[in-house]
């Protein structure tokens, strides 16, 4: 048995719908700009014709339970929430081809991709990474996996969300601009996917703010919902 100079990092992990084993969680990929009426709001418009999908990391530290009450984040006054559809990966996959993507996925959940838009934005339009405003403590929020199953290899669907039960993100999944096989083809060719791997597939249109005391639901027809409390800043 290896010494280690203090004790390792847990390994993170999720529940799997029906099972007792859990997921444990390897890399976060998140998908910015996949949805066109989100990419407008930002200001920033994706022609598919030209352009290819990008992608940010969060650390698999940075996960986070449906359900959990997270202090208000420090560094920020503008913490948003963006509702995504998030695919498990469940099998090895390098260089993969669309028709073949659905060999990879272990199954779906419904996550938040919670992000210090502030700090975000700054980095944006000063041409430097994004960490600060997306790879912070508890920023991806994800329900318990459903497995694939004979949900298939999803399509269409709505993604929806609520602030203190008033709907702010109300989409479907057919109006992502990269669909899942043309992401997992895409991320292939520049990682090789695990098992264990997540990818947070973008937000639809309607991001925004919340503060102390708020509650936020989000859904996936036919994956779940996800949950999350804003506690007070520490
Ligand atoms: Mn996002």
């Amino acid at each position: 048995m290896t010494n280690y100079t203090f004790a390792p990092a847990p390994v993170f992990s999720l529940p799997v719908e029906g099972a007792e084993a859990r997921f444990p969680v390897k890399r976060i990929f998140c998908v910015g700009r996949n949805y066109h009426a989100h990419a407008v709001e930002m200001g920033r418009p994706v022609d598919k014709s030209t352009m290819k999908p990008f992608y940010f990391i969060k650390d698999a530290s940075t996960l986070i339970e449906s359900g959990a009450t997270v202090p208000y984040p420090c560094g920020t006054s503008n913490y948003h929430f963006e509702m995504e559809l998030v695919v498990a990966i469940g099998a090895e996959g390098f260089r993969v081809k669309e028709a073949d993507a659905a060999r990879l996925i272990y199954g779906y959940a419904a996550g938040l991709d919670m992000t210090r838009r502030d700090l975000q934005l700054v980095a944006r339009d000063q041409g430097r990474p994004w960490d600060l405003g997306k790879n912070f403590e508890k920023s991806a929020v994800c329900s318990p996996l459903v497995p694939m199953g004979t949900l298939g290899v999803l399509q269409a669907g709505s993604v929806a969300l609520q602030v203190n039960g008033a709907t702010k993100q109300s989409s479907d999944l057919s109006k992502l601009i990269w669909n899942i096989p043309e992401l997992l083809a895409d991320l292939s060719q520049y990682y090789h996917l695990q098992p264990g791997d997540l990818i947070y597939t973008g937000t639809p249109e309607g991001v925004g703010a919340v503060v102390t005391g708020d509650l936020i639901t989000g859904q996936i027809a036919q994956v779940g919902e996800v949950q999350l409390n804003i506690g007070a800043a520490e």
